[in-house]
């Protein structure tokens, strides 16, 4: 396997620049008449879930769908026969003013795609599936088993490349990282790489035959991968002289909250970078709310550049030469920035919460419940949920209760110095007032620093107490931090930081959005030691909530379970959202535990690769759980199923009671 650990040549390797924002130029590709990549917006789509056979069902919640800003809409083609009603679903939208253009979703059956070809505007295949092998075997290819199988893929592949040309139809090749085939996975494992290549494979297909009309994805439920895949495949594609646009998703999200931060960490981090020409979030919802969360993410950059043009914060251009020559970190592989721990902050400690909370009442301990620290007035004690914060900013407020004796308390500098009793208590001070001050904190203290003083910060600036606290208020403001992290590294500064980002009049959703953008960009790539969301008119519930939210979705700081639930689609098996809802009401207290939802097995068990456990239509009524990705019980009826989940997850020890 190929060794992915070296450094790489930052600046330019997957997108045009990691100081600047500039979005990264595809191939313009025709989609019926909206045309997609080069200079055009970023598209918006989704998928239907509705039954493809059922030709009205499926025509009105297509018009929903574009009512709610999609710009392409995708329609699952199990067989031929939904392929062909393709026609049907086409024909009554067309004769209802609808030119949307449609897009068949294929998978297993290159009849079903060379018929869908002839009639929508796109066809998405996926390579793990597309006349590939797919056994779930461990198989050893040779490199001539490996090219004899590549030949006959080929081979069945070309006549749908063909049609493609012919009826002027785009295609785009879609890889899971749950459904990579064996003969993908005996040379790849399951890696960003194996996904990369397995595209790479069909794109030459089609080059081979002078078709270029393509569109490519990267999908996993895993935010880490599918970056890193995103970015390998861009790397890739630069290298073999391709510009194909991309598709941007994170697959099984979920739904509400979750499916939201999930998505805008995955998507908006390569948007952040310029990457992405379409977007489709998958949430367990109906489609039509969809879209706007797409929307949401994509609109911040239609008029970055502009905004950028005029912003006098720029990059010190010091750090954009320092990353450019000495790069300190993979853009491709998650490796966390080493540091020195300062009282259970950096170190191997995973990144702590802070957020402030000097605008509530501090007369009533009870405000505490909205952070994780449900007081008991009876017992004069806390009780602590597994999304409490660490860290509390008091600013120059004093309250009037004893905190819980685990919450840091944190104060402005000169309150700080005039509190009687400092246990637990911890200054913030300006970099200015460090530098000057003559009493400092014995063992913490919190240092602001904004991004654009990277150049001024010297280790000799710092001490073993210190944690810095950064911040920006730049528009490109998550470039601007990650510089800031490059040049500590360069500069071998070990300190802990938490990354501060302040949002002023956004509402729940946008804030949730952005925050997981610009925050989970940097989690992603392995910066940041805590995190302080600044949002003072949100409700703290909120601003907690989300800091949690985008460690666990990062996969930094684990404190929830997590639900791998599919969009659904019109080969679902039983309601996707009903069922979610119903299981996760019985078990969103195991922590860690991850359970995948899946409404069919198109993919296979790889879609498991993820999940710790899978409940898993396979048939009207019949559900089988998976753990890992070895099948436990096949075919239970859907009454009996979850009982029987909560069973094997008791079996294996994972279970706890609800407290
Ligand atoms: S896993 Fe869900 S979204 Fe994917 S094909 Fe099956 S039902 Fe459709």
């Amino acid at each position: 396997m190929e060794n992915l650990s070296a450094k790489h040549n930052l600046e330019g390797d997957y997108c045009n620049s990691l100081t600047r924002y500039s979005r990264f130029l595809t191939r313009e590709v025709n989609i019926g008449d909206i045309a997609l990549g080069g200079h055009n917006p970023i598209r918006i789509q989704s998928m239907t879930t509705t039954d493809t056979m059922n030709t009205l069902a499926t025509v009105e919640q297509t018009i929903r769908m574009v009512e709610s800003g999609c710009a392409y809409v995708r329609i699952t083609a199990p067989s031929i026969k939904e392929a062909e009603n393709l026609a049907n679903i086409k024909k009554e939208l067309r004769s209802r003013g609808y030119s949307v253009p449609l897009i068949a979703d294929i998978h297993f059956t290159p009849n079903a795609a060379e018929m869908a070809a002839r009639i929508v505007e796109k066809v998405r295949i996926n390579p793990g599936n597309y006349a590939d092998k797919k056994k779930f075997e461990n198989i050893e290819y040779t490199q001539a088993a490996y090219d004899a199988e590549l030949d006959r893929i080929y081979k069945k592949f070309i006549p749908l490349v063909k049609i493609c040309k012919e009826y002027g139809t785009a295609m785009r090749i879609g890889t899971n990282h749950g459904s990579l085939s064996d003969r993908i996975m005996s040379h790849y494992g399951d890696t960003p790489r194996g996904m990369v290549e397995s595209a790479m494979e069909f794109i030459r297909m089609c080059e081979d035959q002078n078709y270029y009309n393509l569109v490519i994805s990267m999908k996993a439920s895993n935010t880490q991968v599918m970056v890193q895949a995103y970015r390998l495949l861009v790397e890739t594609m630069t290298k073999e002289g391709m510009n194909y646009p991309l598709h941007l998703g994170v697959t099984e999200a979920g739904d509400g909250e979750d499916g939201r931060i999930k998505s805008a960490v995955g998507i908006g981090t390569l948007l952040e970078d310029g990457l992405g020409d379409t977007i489709r979030v998958s949430l367990t919802e109906d489609p039509e709310f969809e879209a706007p969360v797409a929307k949401a993410l994509a609109d911040r950059y239609v008029q970055r550049s502009l905004k950028l043009a005029v912003e006098s914060l720029k990059p010190p251009a010091k750090i954009q030469t320092l990353q450019a020559e000495a790069p300190t970190y993979s853009p491709y592989e998650y490796s966390r920035r080493i540091t020195e721990p300062v009282q259970h902050i950096g170190g191997h400690h995973h990144p702590v919460v802070m957020v402030n909370v000097s605008k509530e009442n501090l007369k009533d301990p009870y405000f505490l419940n909205t952070v994780g620290y449900s007081y008991s007035a009876g017992l004069d004690k806390y009780n602590m949920a597994d999304q409490a914060c660490d860290l509390v900013y008091l600013g120059d407020n004093l309250p009037s209760f004893s905190f819980p004796g685990n919450l840091k308390q944190v104060y402005n500098y000169k309150t700080w110095l005039g509190l009687q009793d400092k246990n637990n208590c911890h200054p913030l001070l300006s970099f200015d007032e460090f530098s000057k001050a003559e009493v400092k904190d014995e063992f913490l203290n919190f240092v602001q620093i904004d991004a654009v003083q990277a150049d001024s910060l010297r280790a000799d600036h710092v001490d073993e107490t210190v944690v810095l606290v950064l911040e920006t208020s730049a528009v490109h403001g998550m470039a601007l931090q990650r510089s800031f992290f490059v040049a500590l590294q360069q500069k071998n500064i070990q300190i802990p930081v938490i990354v501060k980002r302040s949002y002023e009049n956004l509402d729940a959703d946008k804030l949730m959005l952005y925050a997981a953008t610009d925050l989970g960009a940097l989690f992603t790539d392995g910066f940041g030691d805590g995190i302080w969301i600044d949002a003072p008119k949100q409700h703290l519930a909120l601003i907690n909530s989300t800091s949690f939210g985008i460690l666990q979705a990062t996969r930094t700081r684990i404190s929830k379970t997590e639900y791998i639930s599919c969009p659904s689609c019109g080969r679902t098996l039983f309601d996707l959202q009903e069922t979610t809802q119903l299981i996760r009401s019985r078990t969103d207290h195991l922590k860690g535990i991850k359970i995948g939802i899946m409404g069919c097995i198109v993919n296979g068990p790889g879609e498991m690769a993820d999940a710790d456990y899978g409940y898993v239509g396979t048939g009207p009524d019949k559900i089988t759980l998976y753990r890992g990705k070895e099948v436990v019980k096949k075919n239970v009826t859907t009454a009996y199923a979850l009982d029987e989940l909560i069973d094997i997850i008791k079996d294996d020890g994972n279970w706890v009671e609800k407290a």
